[in-house]
């Protein structure tokens, strides 16, 4: 594919690709703004017509589960094939590096087998009402049934990783789908859809709309057609989906900062490796990067000598250069915005223990030791390649300092000892605990989500089946006696 070629994919609605009256964005690539291609935006008339198309996809009831099954396998083996291709897409929209954009796409493939197996395997439970006196002539059962149009709406960070777990466990539920991807980044998405439709997905199952979130996004939520909103991005826009749908549903999987506590028994070094992937990769513009890394005060000077040259020796550059560990952020504001927040940490008497760079939208890796825990660097979001190092005493005190913070997505701890592991991933405030590895630690079909503001609901196929079927009851009774 070259570079332009997205451009030519439109709007999709009804199988179709369509251009509008709005004109067109720009896509551009984060390191160097060079115009990767041109999309329609939608206007309301766009996003109706997309959920009516949907509605009526809905109304004619579901594909059957093994043709769900064979369509999402063959957009697998069609994604897989497109591989090299694909991969580039992403680092250059997104600006990921290459290793990762590789990464995205093999597990947009396996994401979408996921969804295959598990549309074979949708299933209610058995009721035993007959245990309750008279009702000994009945039998109870439920079945999942898809809630309808879903409105998925996704992040820049997974282009292409973020769409598939939508449309695809959508599809697999027997729902029918409208897609917006984030405006910047919206090249991937629109060919995930592309390999569906080829699969042999029947033309009104998914739509995508693309144009601001304020205008395109909320004309979606709003549409009454919409049964429920699959969103992930930040936690101020989820919020404002939740204000909007009323009683309708919501799986909402939003902003983390997540701490990776290195207990004083822990294998330090192994720790310190992983700390440095699990806090740099992607710049981190990752939900569950690591933010804050909590050491044990006995271990913290062993912690620093193994981390801080891993970290020195991270390269910053060009996102296509297969030797480039950190690319741009997705834009310079966001960088700018990121070291304004690590300055003022040090002007409030943390120290930095990397040199503060920044040149455009690339930002060196910025580590900062012991700043105050209140300063929103250290306990709001973050989403850049900044880690603040603070130490602890005890594991009270670790447990407390980790979860001081209003997000609670996935949370790591490296520890030798099963008491202290299992203690700790009960009283951690998080939807995941990953011991001795970070809280990037992810596999696709785990469930996935977070508690406090970092959401509702889980992905991971088999969980967002869950969350976009309704479960209805059966009560059959025998020849009344
Ligand atoms: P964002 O600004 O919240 O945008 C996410 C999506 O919402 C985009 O498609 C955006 O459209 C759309 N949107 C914006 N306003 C809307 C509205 N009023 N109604 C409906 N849709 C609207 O987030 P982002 O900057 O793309 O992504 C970064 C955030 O996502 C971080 O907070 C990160 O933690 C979070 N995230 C969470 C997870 C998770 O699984 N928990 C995973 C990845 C990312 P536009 O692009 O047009 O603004």
């Amino acid at each position: 594919m070259t570079e332009g070629m997205a451009a030519q994919r439109g709007l999709l609605i009804g199988g179709s690709w369509r251009t509008t009256a709005a004109g067109e964005i720009d896509v551009r690539a984060p390191y160097d703004g060079r115009v990767l291609g041109r999309v329609p935006v939608a206007t309301p008339i766009e996003v109706a017509e997309a959920v009516m198309s949907a509605t009526d996809a809905h109304r004619r009831g579901p594909l059957p589960p093994a043709e769900r099954s064979a369509i999402l396998r063959r957009a697998a083996t069609r994604i897989r094939d497109r591989g090299d291709e694909l991969a580039r897409l992403v680092a250059l929209e997104s600006g990921k590096p290459m290793r990762e954009a590789r990464g995205e796409v093999a597990r947009t493939a396996l994401v979408l087998e996921e969804a295959a197996e598990e549309a074979r395997r949708i299933t209610g439970h058995l009721v035993p009402i007959d245990g309750v006196a008279g009702s000994e002539d009945r039998i109870a059962y439920t079945i999942r049934v898809p809630v309808g149009v879903v409105a998925a709406i996704t992040p820049f960070n997974g282009p292409l990783l973020s769409p598939a777990h939508k449309v695809g466990s959508a599809i697999a539920a027997g729902d029918a789908v409208v897609l917006k991807p984030a405006t910047a980044t919206p090249l991937s998405a629109l060919e995930l859809a592309a390999e569906l439709l080829a699969a042999g997905l029947p033309a009104d199952l998914l739509h995508v709309v693309v144009g601001p979130g304020d205008a395109v996004g909320d004309a979606l939520v709003d549409d009454p057609r919409v049964a429920m909103v699959s969103f992930t991005g930040s936690t101020s826009v989820g919020l404002r989906i939740r204000a909007r749908l009323g009683l309708r549903r919501a799986t909402l999987e939003l902003g983390g900062n997540a701490p990776l506590i290195v207990h004083e028994d822990a294998d330090v070094e192994a720790a310190a490796r992983a700390a440095v992937a699990g806090s740099f990769g992607y710049a981190g513009q990752v939900c569950i990067s690591v933010q804050r890394i909590l050491v044990h005060r006995a271990v913290r000077e062993r912690f620093e000598r193994a981390f801080m040259p891993l970290v020195a020796a991270l390269r910053v550059g060009d996102p296509l250069d297969e030797a480039t560990d950190i690319g741009p952020m997705l834009t310079t504001e966001k960088a700018l915005q990121a070291e304004a927040g690590v300055r003022d940490a040090v002007a409030a008497g943390g120290r930095s223990l990397t040199e503060i760079r920044r040149d455009g939208a690339l930002l060196w890796p910025v580590v900062l030791a012991d700043p105050d825990i209140a300063l929103p660097v250290v306990c709001q979001e973050v989403f850049a390649p900044v880690v603040s190092l603070l130490s602890y005493a005890d594991l009270d005190e670790a447990i407390s300092l980790a979860n001081a913070t209003d997000y609670g997505l996935q949370a790591g701890i490296f520890t030798a000892s099963l008491a202290v592991a299992l203690d700790a991933s009960r009283r951690l405030e998080f939807g995941g605990v990953v011991v001795n590895d970070t809280s990037r630690y992810r596999v696709d079909r785990m469930p996935y989500g977070g508690v406090k503001s970092s959401g509702v609901g889980k992905e991971g196929p088999r969980y967002a089946i869950e969350e976009m079927t309704e479960e209805h009851l059966v009560v059959l009774r025998g020849t009344p006696r």
